[in-house]
């Protein structure tokens, strides 16, 4: 495939020391040579493939040294995109690295859209659709859990299993076209259905199995949103102090959307926690007062996980159970407080009203009990997962939607079977669930589809 030679600036915005801009494509090693001066007067074209040049940037119309760079050549195919890859590293701040944009740009390369770069990987057959979309989580993702969730899914994890998958469906229906072509042998047709069976159950389980980690998997690319609730002067602040300063903030630019909650996000244990309405804490103390009864609700039966935080100095207050009442069936861990005063909170009682809840007792005045409820926190977490780390996960909205789609099918081809009806009817369910589970990896998407998602890309990646 031939495209057009793209550049964009590859660093996020104002991070760090180092700025890159790359570009991709015929043009990359000429367009860049025709600024870049190296002390040897070696031009890139010259140079061997996935080396490191010292140099300036300079103008070509002002004559004029523009910037000192690090200019990495890769020639095609060994890189990201297949083609000829060019990465010029910069010393950071927007101005200059806007200038080396600028003036590759000026010199013949086209600025990339949002995700083109990927997309080149994908339509030169380097990564697979499921690999790029690993790539656009991967960029999206907040902490290192789900970072290594887009990783699996760059890996071709599930690239794998889906292709185990289709492989098994093709082999139903390699069965069923034998029994179309000799319908003469009758121990054809009394084989088929067995083997449709067996395989089309053991295809829609794996499913099930996938279907299931994506609630798991949605929470960890956008963090399990938190909320602390309890009553006033219990220490909620305190609480989310502690949890902000001792656990890694991580620093979410949520751009372009007006919110009126403030989310913050801490990384507990390698648990992602989105601490939600923070500033209700912080500033008013009273998240109903402040934001209304029903949007209150709303942000509760939003929440994954509820920090119900009580005084342990006092007794259970009705206000506490009405707490209770209101978060009742959902994850809660309850932080009795305040141990360091007298304790006259009855944590049976506490117990009985919340059912199987974890309590952990703290001192958040002496720094205590912070431990244990980090502790509570991730055991909650890891609990509802099953199997071990290499499990795949779905974490993508897209594909979990094929992947209903496809055990339907999948479920109407076995529904089919079971009742006898021709095998040949039948091979028109597992046909549609072969190629719904091919648009997860790209394999039967059409263009349009593809343009929508590498467009959801950052820009330079
Ligand atoms: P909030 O109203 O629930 O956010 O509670 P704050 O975190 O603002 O705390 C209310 C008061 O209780 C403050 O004066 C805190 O210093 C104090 N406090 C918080 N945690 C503890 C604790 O573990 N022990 C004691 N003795 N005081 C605490
Ligand atoms: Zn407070």
């Amino acid at each position: 495939m031939e495209f057009d030679t793209i550049a964009a600036i590859s660093t996020p915005m104002g991070e760090g020391a180092i700025a890159i801009v790359r570009l991709s494509g015929d043009e990359a090693v000429g367009i860049t040579d025709r600024l870049f001066r190296s002390p040897s007067g070696k031009t890139l074209a010259e140079s061997a493939s996935h080396t490191i040049h010292y140099g300036h940037l300079v103008d070509p119309e002002t004559g004029k040294t523009a910037e000192e760079v690090m200019v990495s050549m890769m020639k095609a195919p060994k890189t990201y995109t297949r083609e000829d890859v060019i990465e010029i590293n910069c010393h950071g701040g927007l101005v200059s690295v806007n200038r080396v944009l600028e003036l590759v740009l000026r010199s013949g390369a086209r600025l990339a859209e949002p995700g083109e770069f990927t997309k080149r990987a994908f339509l030169n057959g380097r990564i697979d659709l499921s690999q790029a979309e690993g790539v656009m989580d991967l960029i999206r993702s907040k902490t290192d859990r789900a970072m290594d969730v887009a990783l699996g899914q760059m890996d071709g994890r599930l690239s794998r299993l889906i292709g185990d998958l289709r492989q098994a469906l093709i082999e139903t229906l390699a069965q069923v076209e034998v029994n179309i072509d000799y319908p003469e042998y009758d121990d054809v047709e009394e084989m088929t259905l067995p083997v449709l069976i067996e395989k089309c159950t053991w295809v829609r389980s794996e499913i099930d199995g996938l279907i299931r980690t994506s609630g798991q998997g949605k929470i960890l690319r956008e963090g399990l949103s938190t909320a602390i609730i309890g009553r006033p002067n219990v220490g909620k602040s305190s609480l989310l102090n502690s949890l902000l300063q001792e656990n890694k903030a991580i620093v979410t630019d949520i751009a372009g959307t007006t919110r009126d909650i403030i989310e913050e996000y801490v990384n507990v244990r390698g648990v992602p926690l989105k601490l939600v309405d923070t500033a209700g804490i912080r500033e008013t103390e009273d998240i109903v007062e402040r934001i209304g009864v029903e949007r209150s609700r709303k942000v509760l039966k939003e929440a994954d996980l509820i920090l119900l935080v009580l005084n342990s100095s006092e007794e259970l207050s009705e206000e506490d159970s009405r707490l209770f009442e209101a978060v009742r069936g959902m994850d809660v861990i309850v932080v009795a407080n305040k141990t360091d005063l007298p304790r006259k909170l009855d944590i049976d009682e506490v117990r009985s009203q919340t059912g199987n809840a974890p309590v952990v007792t703290t001192s958040l005045l002496k720094d205590e009990g912070v431990d244990e409820l980090e502790e509570a926190i991730a055991s909650m977490f890891f609990e509802g997962r099953t199997g071990s780390q290499d499990m795949t996960y779905v974490s993508n909205a897209r594909h979990v939607a094929l992947l209903h789609q496809a055990r339907r099918s999948v479920d109407d081809a076995l529904s089919a079977a079971e009742a006898g009806v021709p095998v040949d009817m039948v091979q028109i369910d597992v046909t549609r669930a072969w190629e719904i589970l091919g648009e997860i990896v790209g394999d039967t998407v059409q263009e349009s589809l593809i343009n929508e998602l590498f467009s959801q890309f950052c820009l330079g990646k």
